[in-house]
């Protein structure tokens, strides 16, 4: 596989898998987002439905008297929607009625003071222009006649955010007292109570954690997203490099190096297509060591597989690169010599035979007076070759005659 082809693959699987990681983490952080986001609002409702009910409360303990009466001084005022709010004890001091609607209108004041929250009992039918409903409780009335139980969101005021919350009041049996005389039944809707308070503060946590899920987010990606490049950059060089190991092996002749049967074969088939179409000339030299056997036979196998990596060693220092040299055999080498005409190949073989001759037995450490000889058959490929069996029938044959005229020679065929 081209290194090219290998590099767009390895970016194409890194941008997919890190598209993957953006697809996930983006739909994990949004999901966990939302649900904090959601948290946050339950709390706030959570904390408005508690407000209201304390509100009922003191309400209801003041309905359950009927009205409390509070000592009346001059700061405080009778309630002028009561038909007499003020009684006399024998002992002359006035004390004012307090009702319901009066007394939480009265907290209202005082929690409003405060400055945490403030709640407004209203009504269509109640008489205080104060608790005349606002748009919110307007809506919310309505949905309470149309069966909803309680209304609720966030409203803009003044450049803040309040959270508005509200439930209706009923008419209770304590209630019937007052209420009857306007023609109200037990349990019916007569308004409700609706509490509000700021939740800027709410909304900032909420902006705060949309920051912090968004910089986790990047930063998360960015760090995994590198991660996998580098872990994906480091697979693919280390398959790549296994590859590559794999290629050579396949291609090289385990004992001396050099290019195995096969694969020079299919280097040769490309020279000589090469030829084919150029035209230039194209050469080849088969090498056969002499009387090898007996070298096994006399100086053991191992000695034999020295002589055969010493032979590899001289040849292709003698040779130029782009030769292509290679084990064709047992003890035979074979040489594709690419732009040699058959004078050059001779003068090489000539070389080759004689440095052979000269410094093999000695590089491979043969005892004295030892020799090693090769005997070569050399030839070049002619327009009539269709496939390099043809030419390197035609080198086997000059190299058995090299061999039947007494070895340590070269031989080509007679033109
Ligand atoms: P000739 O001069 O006619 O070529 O005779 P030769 O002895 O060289 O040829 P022959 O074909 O009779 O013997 C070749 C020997 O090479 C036989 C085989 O055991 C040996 N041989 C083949 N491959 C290897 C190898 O990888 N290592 C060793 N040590 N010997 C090998
Ligand atoms: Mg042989
Ligand atoms: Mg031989």
């Amino acid at each position: 596989m081209k290194a090219k082809t290998e590099k767009s693959i390895f970016w194409k699987y890194t941008v997919f898998i890190c598209a993957a990681l953006l697809i996930g983490l983006t739909v994990i952080l949004t999901v966990v987002y939302l649900n904090s986001d959601s948290l946050i609002y339950q709390q706030a409702l959570k904390q408005a439905r508690l407000l209201f009910h304390s509100v009922s409360l003191v309400k209801k303990w003041n309905s359950g008297y009927g009205g409390v009466f509070v000592l009346k001084s001059p700061d405080i005022e009778a309630n002028p929607y009561l038909a007499t709010p003020d009684i006399v004890t024998f002992d002359g001091k006035v004390y004012t009625e307090k009702n319901p609607a009066l007394m939480a209108r009265e907290i209202s004041l005082l929690a409003q003071k405060d400055g945490f929250f403030t709640y407004h009992i209203t009504g269509a039918h109640f008489a205080h222009p104060d608790s005349r409903p606002d748009a919110f409780e307007t809506a919310s009335l309505a949905r309470f006649d149309s069966g909803e139980r309680e209304s609720y969101g966030a409203e803009q005021k003044d450049g803040r955010t309040l959270f508005r919350y509200m439930a209706p009041l009923y008419i209770e049996h304590s209630c019937m007292t007052c209420h009857e005389k306007w023609g109200f039944r037990e349990g019916q809707i007569h308004g409700g109570i609706s509490v509000s308070f700021e939740i800027d503060d709410i909304r900032s946590i909420q902006r705060l954690n949309r920051m912090l899920f968004l910089s986790t987010g990047i930063f998360g990606l960015v760090i995994l997203s590198s991660g996998i490049a580098l872990f994906a950059k480091k697979l693919f060089r280390g398959i790549s490099e296994e590859r590559k190991a794999v290629e050579t092996m396949a291609m090289t002749d385990e004992l001396t190096g050099l290019y195995n049967r096969r694969h020079l074969l299919a280097r040769f088939s490309e020279e000589m297509e090469r030829v084919k179409r150029v035209g230039s000339h194209l050469c080849c030299i088969m090498g056969d060591i002499d009387h090898f056997k007996s070298i096994n036979d006399e100086l053991g196998h191992p000695t034999g597989d020295r002589v055969l990596q010493e032979t590899a060693l001289l040849m292709r220092r003698e040779l130029r690169p782009y030769d292509l040299l290679g084990r064709f055999g047992g003890e035979e080498f074979l040489v594709v010599l690419p732009n040699t005409d058959v004078e050059e190949a001779g003068k090489l073989a000539e070389r080759l035979r004689k440095i052979i001759r000269e410094q093999l037995a000695e590089n491979a450490n043969l005892p004295e007076g030892r020799a090693v000889t090769m005997s070569i058959g050399i030839t070049c490929f002619h327009g009539t070759d269709r496939t390099v069996d043809d030419v390197i029938k035609r080198a086997d044959e000059n190299l058995y005659r090299a061999k039947a005229k007494g070895r340590d020679r070269v031989e080509a065929e007679m033109v």
